[in-house]
């Protein structure tokens, strides 16, 4: 038996069109469902928990089905994105009744008018108000690399070249929805995207027209590429890239994304994927956004000020004028309370401007947008002349100005209460349009004398429950109760009443004065509608008109959203404005760790204890001390101090002076960091080695237990050299907590060391950690003491007492027993006088190589080993 005889004309459109997308759910619309056959159905059901039902048979086999309602369609959606899923949309394109024009067996015209995929949403309901949803693709050109990034739900586009070994750690800041690879690059970004939270979306690697600049070009609508800054080949390919997945998952209602903003990766403060998760900046180990150092930091009103928040704390700055510029602000909210409160108070009126707008390039827009378009300018109208005196420029004077017309015209058009859908009609004010208000007073008209028709056969037929009333099936008819249907259908009254339907309990008739005055009024209904159609395209239209400056007022609200968001938080918290320069000092009086202290705060009323912390004079600090007694929490506040201060704001401290650091680096000791649950101690390694390898003079380091993850000599001698070698060759500003204390010795005797501790205090054999950070070397671990505090049995805890102090005595503990003190006078390898390969080596730049020449360069130099190049011993 053949299968395809069998097939129906609607099975052979959805099996044409399903083919196209066969890593996605079809969504195939029928009248008010989408319906989803075979496996996607039976996969559907499963993730949305709905009946999973048949219709009819192919191939002999029963058709799997289920159903979603169109209404209620985004809950649906939003639950299978979130599942990982991507969905086909396929809209019916003509009526049933036009596609029965087309001969009586004609199948209703169908077709994917949009793929719904993680990085590409752009309806609210699908959507986190406070998060951009970034797309980002990749693209390879001659050797260097290049990651384009986009929120298509507010139009934004960055660009960045990237260098090879740091793809991972870029990755991990912009932090995609989704991520588009060729296939050609899918292996080689396995290590970088391993540990990425995000959906990889493989594309063919032809996805990009050949002219790959003409279609920049006529995508952003301008002449030379010039227009656009001066990027990069690759990093052309990589916005082509975006492009061209947009238009394959918008179809023809792609968004108009902004020009290309290039990021400067010399002017962002490096920060490694590692170190953004230690210092759970956005979120934490857990991956919860309460307890992150953003949940204490956000207090915008604005969604748009929230996104630019988090854009902020994940992009700190190495650009001075704009730190400082940031900070005027900020103090000049500071300053002003009141001032301040009533900007929040007008902002928190402020609806999400940049979604709206890109819905409306996008054609996806409602009149509720436009709504929300005005109520914007609105505040933007209220706030220029604040702006303008916080920052000096008048560029959202500008905008507004740009922008009046187009506000006075939706002022006028639109109505107070908006609906979502433009074809529902009724958003377009009395007396905007006199056309419009003739076809509506007509309507009223015809709904007045349907009343009047009502009473009149009330009274001519005596029948006191007569009713006019509507429904889509017949429209209007006259309706009575059953009983008198006789009365209505007797001679007399038949020549006025026509019979239309009889029900269980009603009777239905039509008449020719209500036919008359019924298409009087679906007249004056479609005609009014389509001039309020008309109206919307053209007022979407005059958005569009203005797009450049909506952009403006956007950017200019949520930079007023989130300085007074950040002076608001300094009052309330107590912070100080750091001095924030180019030198090398990193000062720091009375730091608090903002985190610990809000939960402090929470949890047991207790109050934070602030500690000084100077690496001026002597940058490599080693903190010992026992544990729980707060030498993480010393670290990270002093690492998390220097990213508030670089992104601008003010800092958990009594006063600070921050000379920029341009790379931060954290490394938390294996033991430490259960929360990843690997296979911890060579991951620690690798994270240690990119520190040494990377880190440099400006670079800010904090490691915290390293060595913790092996025997006690071996990672005492990690340690060890890891503090010499920071000392030695890095020369960066380091904390370095540990646990060994014999190390003091080491911080003793190199010059720009510097041994501190946690004070204890100690009496009557009673020990309270103070969670001070003073001068000099700890004399014990007090595990013991940690072990009482944990419960454990007293019996045990004396024993261990006991064996301590045996232990003590026998002196087993001191550091020279460990054969290491010597080391710390031998100079590390890297101040030695360097050999031909040395030199070959540190002529090198790895980051411009591509991973081909990388290869052949390894081999050049494996060849020197077995030449004169060979190194001295
Ligand atoms: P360590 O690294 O020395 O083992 P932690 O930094 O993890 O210690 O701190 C242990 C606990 O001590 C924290 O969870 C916090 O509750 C408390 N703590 C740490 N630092 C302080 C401080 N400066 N003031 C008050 N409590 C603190
Ligand atoms: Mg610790």
């Amino acid at each position: 038996m053949s299968s395809s005889s069998t097939v129906t004309p609607m099975m052979a459109q959805y099996l044409e069109i399903k083919a196209r997308y066969p890593d996605a759910l079809l969504f195939y619309r029928m009248g008010d469902f989408y319906e989803l056959f075979f496996d996607d159905a039976v996969a559907a059901a499963e993730a949305l928990n709905i009946a999973l039902t048949k219709r009819g048979k192919h191939e002999g086999e029963d058709i799997a089905m289920c159903g979603v309602p169109h209404h209620s369609s985004e809950q649906y959606l939003l639950s299978l994105i979130q599942q990982g899923f991507r969905v086909a949309i396929c809209e019916q394109l003509e009526s049933p009744a036009e596609a029965k024009k087309r001969g009586y067996k004609a199948v209703v015209k169908r077709d994917v008018v949009r793929l719904v995929t993680p990085g590409t949403l752009a309806e609210d309901a699908l959507l986190d108000a406070k998060q951009n949803n970034y797309l980002c693709a990749i693209s390879h050109h001659k050797g260097s690399y290049a990651l384009a990034w986009c929120d298509a739900s507010t139009g934004e586009l960055e660009v960045q070249t990237v260098p090879f070994v740091r793809l991972g750690h870029d990755l991990a800041r912009i932090a995609p929805r989704e991520f588009v690879v060729p296939e050609d690059m899918i292996q080689e970004l396995h290590n970088a995207t391993e540990h990425l939270n995000t959906s990889m979306t493989t594309v063919a690697h032809d996805d990009i027209p050949s002219d790959v600049d003409g279609y920049v070009q006529g995508y952003f609508n301008v002449q030379t590429l010039e227009g656009l800054g001066a990027l990069t080949p690759a990093e052309h390919i990589a916005v082509a890239r975006i492009l061209a997945y947009l238009e394959t998952t918008f179809q023809s209602s792609a968004p108009q994304l902004s020009r290309p903003r290039r990021h400067l990766e010399q002017r962002r403060m490096f920060i490694d994927a590692a170190t953004r998760r230690n210092l759970e900046l956005t979120q934490t180990l857990e991956g919860q956004r309460k307890g992150s150092l953003l949940s204490i930091l956000d207090h915008t009103v604005t969604a748009g000020g929230a996104r630019l928040l988090r854009y902020r704390l994940t992009n700190p700055s190495l650009d001075l004028s704009s730190i400082h510029g940031r900070q005027a602000a900020i103090t000049a909210f500071f300053q002003n309370p009141h001032g301040r409160d009533g900007l929040r108070d007008t902002l928190r009126k402020c609806p999400d401007l940049s979604r709206a707008v890109s819905r409306v390039t996008m054609g996806q827009a409602g009149p509720r947008d436009l709504g929300n378009i005005l109520k914007s300018l609105v505040c933007a109208q209220d706030l220029r002349e604040l702006h303008q005196a916080v920052y000096g420029t008048s560029d959202l004077t500008h905008a507004v100005q740009t922008t009046t017309p187009l506000a006075q015209e939706l002022g006028r058009a639109l109505e107070d209460d908006l609906p979502v859908l433009a074809r529902d009609g009724r958003f377009i004010r009395e007396g905007y349009d006199t056309e419009l208000d003739r076809l509506r007073s007509l309507q009223r008209d015809s709904r007045g004398h349907m009343a009047q028709l009502q009473s009149q056969y009330s009274d001519l037929t005596g029948i006191t429950a007569l009713k006019i009333k509507h429904n889509n099936v017949l429209g209007y008819f006259i309706e009575t109760p059953a009983t008198h249907a006789k009365t209505m259908m007797s001679d007399e009254l038949a020549q006025t009443f026509i019979h239309r339907q009889t029900t269980a309990n009603q009777v239905r008739f039509t008449s020719a004065e209500l036919t008359a005055l019924q298409s009087d009024l679906v007249e004056a209904e479609s005609k009014a509608l389509t001039l309020e159609a008309a109206h919307f395209s053209a007022l979407t239209e005059a958005v569009l008109e203005g797009l450049a400056a909506l952009n403006d007022i956007a950017q200019a609200l949520a930079t007023l959203d989130v300085d007074a968001s950040l002076a608001h938080v300094a009052q309330r918290q107590n912070w100080c404005c750091p001095a924030v320069d180019d030198s090398l000092t990193l000062t720091i009086q009375g730091g608090r760790h903002p985190v610990v202290e809000q939960s402090l705060l929470e949890r047991e009323g207790a109050s934070f204890v602030a500690n000084h912390c100077d690496l001026s004079a002597q940058n490599l600090w080693l903190v010992t001390g026992p544990n729980m007694a707060g030498k993480s929490t010393f670290l990270r506040q002093n690492a998390v101090i220097v990213i508030l201060a670089q992104m601008g704001s003010y800092v958990p401290a009594q006063s600070a002076q921050i000379g920029l650091v341009s790379s931060l680096f954290s490394r938390v000791g294996a033991s430490d960091n259960l929360a990843r649950g690997q296979s911890t101690f060579m991951v620690e390694m690798v994270e240690t080695a990119a520190i040494l390898n990377q880190s440099d003079e400006r670079s800010f380091v904090i490691l915290d237990e390293i060595g913790r993850g092996t025997s006690t000599y071996d990672g005492l001698s990690i340690a060890w050299a890891t503090f010499e070698y920071l000392h030695e060759v890095n020369k960066c500003r380091a904390l370095f907590a540990t646990h060994y204390h014999e190390m003091t010795d080491l911080a003793d005797q190199l010059k720009k060391a510097k041994n501190v501790t946690v004070a204890v205090s100690e009496k009557d054999g009673d020990i309270r950690f103070r969670f001070e950070i003073i001068d000099g070397a700890s004399a014990h671990s007090y595990g013991v003491h940690v072990a009482q505090l944990a419960g454990l049995p007293r019996s045990a805890i004396e024993r261990a007492q006991e064996i301590l102090v045996r232990l003590e005595s026998s002196g087993a503990q001191s550091s020279r027993d460990f054969g290491l003190f010597e080391y710390a006078a031998t100079k590390v390898p890297a101040i030695q006088a360097p050999s031909l390969i040395e030199t070959r080596l540190s002529d090198i730049d790895p980051d411009t190589l591509s991973p081909r020449e990388a290869l052949d360069t390894l081999y050049k130099l494996k060849a020197l080993l077995g030449s004169a190049g060979k190194p001295s011993p």
